[in-house]
């Protein structure tokens, strides 16, 4: 399966933001953006472009396929899906992005970045509604149980991440702590979802 294989600071460093792909370390003095406010490259402190219309949706789009994890045809799909949805394209793109498993895993706070979430489901650590599931991409419905499997409730990973306490911040996800598992309540309206984006410039990039 293919993924994103290069340094996941550069990514933030070329959006101009922190996507916090690496856990507890974007939160400290040791984030690329922090130490180094300017896109990356031998040109990136040299760069003063300015930037077009398509430029900023190109930027906006980017910001959250990599946010997400998602390579460009993956995502692609997913606005396939949102358009061909009654409701507003950009809330209905968002909303199925964030249903993703390895998402609900990082979510409800069982991963420190949704790249280790990935890896959790992967390497079929994780559970839903009983089965294992080791597909990232497998869109989660409400009233589904997320858990970690009872032979992986000891890994170092998960103890760590569970400290960050992310899982407790949503309305739409129930979390237990102690059991390690958790239940997407509803699907969330736009405004409840954490991810600072204007998603009508991505609409308007792929329906030109
Ligand atoms: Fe981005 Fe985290 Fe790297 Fe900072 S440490 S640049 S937020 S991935």
């Amino acid at each position: 399966m293919a993924r994103y294989r290069d340094a996941n600071c550069k990514l933030c460093r070329r959006e101009g933001e922190k996507l916090f792909l690496k856990g507890s370390r974007c939160m400290g003095p040791k984030c690329a953006l922090e130490r180094r406010q300017y896109p990356p490259g031998q040109h990136g402190q040299n760069m003063r472009r300015k930037v077009s219309a398509y430029g900023l949706q190109l930027r906006e789009k980017q910001k959250v396929r990599r946010t997400y994890g998602v390579l460009e045809r993956q995502f692609r799909n997913y606005f396939k899906k949102a358009d061909a949805k009654t409701g507003i394209t950009g809330a209905n793109l968002i909303q199925f992005l964030e249903r993703r498993l390895d998402n609900m895993v990082y979510r409800l706070g069982f991963a420190p970045s949704r790249k280790s979430a990935r890896q959790l489901v992967r390497h079929r650590h994780i559970q839903v509604d009983e089965q294992i599931v080791d597909i990232p991409s497998y869109l989660i419905r409400p009233g589904q149980i997320i858990r970690v499997r009872d032979k992986s409730k000891k890994l170092d990973m998960i103890h760590e991440a569970m400290k960050m306490g992310r899982g407790e911040d949503y309305g739409w996800l129930r979390l237990n702590k102690a059991a390690l598992e958790g239940e997407l309540l509803e699907i969330p309206a736009r405004a409840d979802i954490p991810m600072t984006a204007n998603e009508q410039l991505i609409v308007e990039l792929y329906s030109k």
